[in-house]
């Protein structure tokens, strides 16, 4: 008797880490790995990826149940995805269902059929942008990358803001369009899409693929599969376009690279950075990692000799740095935020019609309600937090859990009228300012004046052309936009950001103060930025203004070489929440002891202790913290580890997940 094909089918949204194994139907020796299949599960059907066959089983065969039908022909994934995918999955220690089915959009998630619906208009020749001529930093970086085409090697372009990395990527990715091969660009947010949409539209003679999540089920499932045939050769998108297929791959560029969108931070929480780095290797093409404020992992991995660094040290063209300045607000009277001397820049700014960019990371009008009769204080009952005062939508918001409540006029707890609304939030800011300025334009900028589909191109088309005087807006507006017309920016509240528990949030706020300043005089005016803060004095502050991000940065990583903290050692936090206050600490606990058991390398296991937000959206929050110098003896355990924590008794009791790398330990 012949031995019945064994499909080992990966599927998501199972919480198992093992693939599955199914019967093969008759005459099916043709199936590949990578293609979809639906299998019966439980009492329902789901879709499965094959991701091998075999005639040896590990389950009893006769327990194993035939699938119910074979959804594509020929596979999705190339054998190059499905590597990459298995290494992701190892290294993450997540599920390879759920890693696969992060690699497919959701249309094709769903067993929607691949093929491409709407085909798009093949490109219409219009007139294009031609190169610049680049200056010598920008042509040895193009030289540099250009040369080791074929070859895996990552660059860290590290060029200051206006220093025209994007006119880098640009002749690189003509080159390799040259080439007949693919390139794939992934920057952190969409707010950069329409942007460097517009400009590579402006410059190539080809289709452009776009993918993030703004963006319909179908027109991503078409992105996909244009880039999966080989029908498009230029991929923009945000982190989930990472693993779209790229048949003919030549080049993958980062940009932004520090930039803490790159890290998923729920579910399968991969680096687009660390995984893009991966998959060039796996490839043999170069990984371009662009920022003007590298982070301090990439600057290590240059320190090491594993990254090339690529210096573009000045502003392209002729336009200048902009002079930062640092006001010192204490004693001072402060009108809603703005100090004296902030309201007569913007004046004298706006005279000269040139723009002004405001930048406050706080939405909402104003982060607390308090009573002034009893002190009673507007909370989330569901958080450790307070309510946010969201006054044009008439609410209170919990912005952790999502909580609404209508906005009282008095106060619960004493029945008093007097309720203030304390400290400010873009909309407050925004409402002030147009009062200060009744004929001018203030346009706000965040994530609540942009939830409309098209908002956020409209308003950056205002600011384009000038129709906007003054820009306010939260941490949308600190990446990578270029405003020509810009001259003056400010960040309101510096010091919001100086006390973190987080050792990454120093880090944080550098990259957050040079990228919010580099959207100030780009082209031919010099910029002015003006700091307000509290603690003039800070180091972070005088260091970084005195000595420049490189200086601050070499200095930041010998403090986390002094504290052994990453990259210098190597972390992976394990989270845990339940309603019961007790249980996720005890479940740690647990798997603390357990990991002992398999610990010879030493590990150090911190914990359980409550996460930073102890309560959240009426869940309990523990952590426990792995860390060790050898990256490999962290993921040793791990591996052993992982696996074993489902078989714990309060396992099922608890939601866990694991965050290898974290980028921030909330
Ligand atoms: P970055 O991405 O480094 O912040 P951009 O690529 O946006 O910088 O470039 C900033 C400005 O400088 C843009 O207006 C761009 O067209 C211009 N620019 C870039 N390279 C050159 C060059 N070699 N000569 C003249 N202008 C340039
Ligand atoms: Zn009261
Ligand atoms: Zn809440």
């Amino acid at each position: 008797m012949t031995k019945p094909l064994i499909l080992k089918v990966a599927i998501p949204a199972v919480p198992f880490f093992q693939h599955f194994e199914y019967l093969a139907p008759d005459d099916s020796q043709h199936l590949q790995a990578g293609i979809r299949l639906e299998v019966p599960f439980g009492k329902t059907s789901k879709i499965g990826f094959l991701i091998a066959t075999s005639f040896k089983n590990d389950y009893a065969i006769e327990k194993l149940k035939p699938i119910t039908r074979v959804i594509d022909d020929v596979p999705l994934l190339a054998e190059i995805d499905l590597k990459l995918l298995h290494w992701v999955a190892g290294y993450y220690h997540h599920p390879i269902g759920e890693v696969m089915s992060a690699a497919f959009p959701v249309a094709l998630r769903q067993g929607k059929d691949a093929v491409i619906k709407k085909l798009p208009k093949i490109v219409e020749v219009e007139t294009k942008n031609s190169p610049l001529i680049c200056n010598e930093a920008q042509q040895n970086a193009i030289d540099k990358i250009s040369a080791t085409l074929g070859e895996f090697n990552v660059f860290v372009l590290d060029g200051v803001t206006g220093s025209g990395k994007t006119e880098v990527y640009m002749q690189l990715i003509q080159t390799v369009l040259d080439r007949e091969q693919q390139v794939l660009v992934l920057v952190p947010e969409i707010t950069l899409t329409p942007q460097l949409q517009q400009r590579f539209q402006a410059r190539f003679n080809t289709l452009i693929a776009i993918s993030h999540s703004k963006l319909t089920d179908l027109q991503r499932k078409n992105a996909w599969l244009l880039m999966q045939r080989g029908a498009c050769s230029l991929l923009l998108g945000t982190r989930s376009a990472l693993f779209t297929p790229l048949p003919n791959i030549g080049l993958i560029i980062l940009d932004e690279e520090h930039d803490s969108s790159f890290k998923q931070q729920e579910g399968f929480r991969f680096s687009a950075r660390d995984v893009a780095v991966m998959r060039g290797k796996l490839a043999n093409v170069p990984v371009v990692l662009g920022s003007a404020t590298p982070s301090l992992e990439s600057l290590y991995n240059v320190k090491n000799q594993r990254y090339h660094h690529l210096l573009l040290p000045e502003r392209a063209g002729n336009s200048l740095p902009p002079l930062v300045h640092v006001i010192d607000i204490r004693q001072q009277k402060l009108q809603q935020g703005l100090s004296t001397r902030l309201m007569t820049e913007i004046h004298a700014t706006l005279a000269k019609d040139e723009q002004v960019l405001l930048f406050l990371n706080r939405r909402g009008f104003a982060p607390t309600l308090i009573c002034d009769g009893c002190g009673w204080v507007a909370r989330c009952t569901h958080c450790d937090a307070n309510l946010v005062i969201h006054r044009n939508k008439n609410l209170l918001r919990c912005h952790h859990c999502g909580t609404e409540h209508q906005l009282i006029s008095t106060c619960p707890a004493c029945q008093s009228p007097e309720l203030t609304s304390l400290g400010l939030g873009t909309e407050r800011l925004e409402s002030v300012l147009t009062r200060l300025f009744p004929d001018k334009i203030v346009l706000r900028l965040d994530r609540d004046s942009t939830q409309k589909k098209g908002a956020l191109e409209d308003f950056l088309t205002q600011i384009h052309d000038g129709e906007a005087h003054i820009i306010l807006g939260t941490q949308l507006l600190a990446k990578g936009h270029h405003f020509p017309n810009v001259t003056l920016v400010a960040i309101l509240d510096v010091d919001s950001g100086l006390f973190s528990t987080d050792f990454h949030s120093g880090e944080k706020l550098a990259q957050l103060i040079v990228q919010v300043s580099g959207r100030a005089g780009r082209e031919l005016k010099q910029g002015k930025v003006l700091l307000q803060t509290r603690q003039p004095d800070h180091p972070l502050l005088t260091e970084l203004l005195r000595d420049g991000y490189a200086k601050f940065a070499a200095l930041a990583l010998a403090e986390r070489e002094m504290a052994n903290l990453p990259p210098f050692s190597y972390q992976a936090l394990l989270r845990a929440h339940s309603e019961n206050e007790e249980l996720p600490q005890t479940f740690l606990n647990a798997v603390a002891e357990l990991a002992q058991t398999f610990n010879p390398q030493k590990v150090q296991i911190l914990g359980a202790i409550p996460a930073p937000m102890a309560r959240r959206a009426g869940l309990y929050r523990f952590q426990l913290l792995f860390q060790h110098a050898n990256r490999s003896a962290l993921h040793h355990l791990l591996k052993q580890l992982v696996p074993e924590i489902s078989t714990l008794k309060l396992a099922a009791k608890v939601r866990w997940s694991l965050d290898v790398d974290p980028v921030d330990l909330y």
